[in-house]
């Protein structure tokens, strides 16, 4: 699976980052930043938890096709 971001949602609340800070961090303009693209199935319970906890739905999970 593939995470994805919209930087033009983000509000920088940073509760992704809270959730998991491996997918997650901030930039230099407190706008979240994916380290991490992949995410593996043992790592897909902790990364939906942090979609959850994004209030403006800037981050989530590609389907793949
Ligand atoms: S929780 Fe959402 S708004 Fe907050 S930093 Fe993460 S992506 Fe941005």
């Amino acid at each position: 699976m593939k995470l994805a971001s919209d930087i033009g949602k983000c509000q920088g609340y940073g509760n992704c980052i809270a959730a998991d800070e491996k997918h997650f961090d901030l930039d230099d303009d407190g706008l979240v930043v994916l380290l991490e693209e992949t995410v593996t199935d043992d790592e897909k319970a902790t990364v939906e938890a942090a979609i959850r906890s994004c209030p403006v739905d800037a981050i989530w999970l590609e389907v793949a096709k």
